[in-house]
């Protein structure tokens, strides 16, 4: 029986996806000066890792430096690109192709003047993202966000990354246990010592047999054996409010090597979900995300064989091999209770829309490594404030997420028809998207102290998607100024600057090869 004063030495993380081995990484990191903290993990050799998580949000650039693996091995081993943002197709309606970005670069001025409403001013001369933002040029053209001689994770437009899931899990382990002292268990977690209302004293490997922890993190993605088989917290599902709960992917490689590598997601709207397509250097991953109440798994193949059909980057694949994924939208309120944290799709998984997933998993590492309770009796306090602090940002991706379905005209499906019901939001969206009718969000509207999506994010989607704010007119006339037309022809400058000194994607990368070999070589 533990004492409610013994310390938090052990830390022993179930599970061996990307979210085991980010937790494990990033706690060993924080906590590498000190000796009495050890870090085990144990991954089953007889479940796979989920292994489809391909984008990232910038936030990895400082995950990947902090816990020391270098961007060049990291590009090189994960047959990674780089990812700008999300390119939107026909996500505005169905009559007609339509098409905007949402960028991870902030729009020109933003801390200075209220740069949507000035926009809306010149809306008809061009969409919001090509007025306000240089990334949305960039991205035009395939170009790459920092030049060659840049420096290891700078860069002059903001990014994250495209990547393998399954290389990413494979460098991940070995930085984890060669470079941070991870010890790393591979056996089938069978059994835990304790009961649902005591902490866990013990996991028992089939093998292994006990293996003893202080705290226990859950990372065993969907089977949550911790916290939903042992502590039995419920999964609260949101299927009510987005409804896409399976997806078919693929992996379709380009016709030849010289192919453009795209900069963004591009996520195409289809009639009963949206197809992601992911350009890495060497191959394509695309998968069709739907809701298996609208569409049959084989009309889902139909629609990714189309997609790919249509699709002159990529060779003939064979859709019947596509893999087959199926999952129920939601979270969990309580992600902690007693000395067991769920991190990863043992915490919950939305849907791939925004790739969230792994951004959640290094904020949820990063603040179990900084707020590390010393004794199991600081750990229910510290549960309670993670359990706050991310059921609220749970809330917020689903709000967001859902404001890309709202704010659509599509119809011609009962998909979109279900999806658009602005019953499915919540009271904090509905009460935004009044207030938004007549002034753009603003950063106050966000409360959270590390909100996920900044305000720009809402600003990108919503008017990107059609969304107009009717100002009031002296308002807008004001933001019409002298100091206003300099900037913008100074942006514009800059945009042009950018355009002509950046390599694309397919030059940066074919570069860094070259040099990787020619390194090796000598
Ligand atoms: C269709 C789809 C697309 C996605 N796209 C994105 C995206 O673009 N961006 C993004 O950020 N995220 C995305 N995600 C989410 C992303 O894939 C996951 O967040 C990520 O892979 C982390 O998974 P995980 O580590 O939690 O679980 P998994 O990868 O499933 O790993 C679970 C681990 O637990 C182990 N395990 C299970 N049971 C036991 C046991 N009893 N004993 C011992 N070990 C056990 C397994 O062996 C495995 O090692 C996507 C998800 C889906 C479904």
């Amino acid at each position: 029986m533990q004492q409610a004063n013994s310390s938090i030495r052990r830390i022993v993380v179930v599970g061996g996806g990307a979210a085991g081995w980010l937790t494990a990484s990033i706690i060993a990191v924080t906590h590498k000066h000190d000796d009495n903290i050890s870090i085990t993990l144990v991954e089953s050799p007889d479940i796979s890792i989920l292994g489809v998580g391909e984008g990232t949000w910038p936030t990895m650039r400082s995950t990947l430096l902090k816990i020391g693996i270098s961007e060049e091995v990291f590009l090189t081993q994960c047959n990674a690109s780089f990812k700008q943002g999300t390119s939107f197709y026909n996500w505005q309606s169905d009559k007609g192709e339509n098409q905007y970005y949402h960028p991870f670069s902030l729009p020109f001025r933003y801390f200075e003047s209220d740069i949507a409403a000035w926009w809306q001013g010149h809306a008809a001369e061009q969409d919001f993202a090509h007025a306000v933002c240089s990334q949305a040029a960039l991205c035009d053209n395939h170009l790459a966000p920092k030049q060659r001689q840049t420096p290891p994770y700078a860069g002059i437009a903001n990014y994250g990354y495209h990547l393998d899931a399954n290389k990413f899990a494979t460098l991940l382990q070995q930085h984890a246990t060669t470079k941070l002292g991870v010890q790393h268990i591979v056996d089938h977690v069978d059994n835990v010592v304790g009961s649902p209302s005591t902490p866990i004293a013990s996991i028992v490997g089939r093998q292994y047999g006990a293996i003893e922890g202080d705290l226990f993190i859950d990372c065993t993605g969907f089977a949550a054996r911790l916290i939903g088989q042992h502590y039995g917290v419920p999964l609260t599902p949101c299927s009510h409010v987005l409804a896409n709960d399976s997806a078919v992917a693929i992996q379709a490689p380009y016709v030849d090597s010289s192919v453009d590598i795209a900069s963004t997601t591009h996520s195409t709207a289809q009639d009963n979900g949206w197809i992601w397509d992911i350009g890495l250097p060497s191959r394509k991953g695309v998968g069709y995300v739907y809701s298996s109440a609208h569409c049959s798994e084989d009309e889902a193949r139909a629609t990714l064989d189309n997609y790919l059909k249509h699709d002159k980057k990529t060779t003939d694949v064979d859709v019947s091999e596509a893999r087959k994924i199926t999952f129920t939208p939601g979270y969990r309120k309580t992600l902690w209770v007693e000395n067991c944290v769920a991190i990863g799709t043992s915490a919950g998984f939305l849907e791939p829309l925004e790739a969230s997933a792994l951004v959640m998993i290094e904020l949820s590492a990063t603040h179990i490594a900084k707020q590390l309770p010393r004794t199991l009796c600081e750990c229910k306090a510290a549960g309670r404030q993670f359990n706050n602090a991310f059921e609220k940002k749970w809330e917020r991706i689903v709000d967001f997420l859902k404001l890309h379905y709202v704010l659509s005209e599509r119809e011609a499906s009962a998909y979109w028809r279900d999806m658009r019901d602005q019953r499915g939001c919540s009271t904090q969206l509905q009460d935004w998207l009044t207030l938004w009718k007549s002034r753009s969000p603003i950063s106050s509207d966000f409360e959270l102290r590390e909100e996920l999506f900044p305000a720009a994010s809402y600003l990108f989607v919503l008017y990107g998607m059609g969304f107009r704010s009717h100002y009031n007119d002296t308002y807008q006339a004001n933001l019409h100024t002298a100091e206003q037309r300099q900037a913008y022809a100074k942006h514009v400058q800059s945009i042009q600057q950018q355009l002509n000194g950046l390599p694309t994607n397919r030059q940066f990368l074919n570069q860094l090869a070259q040099s990787n070999c020619t390194q090796m070589h000598f």
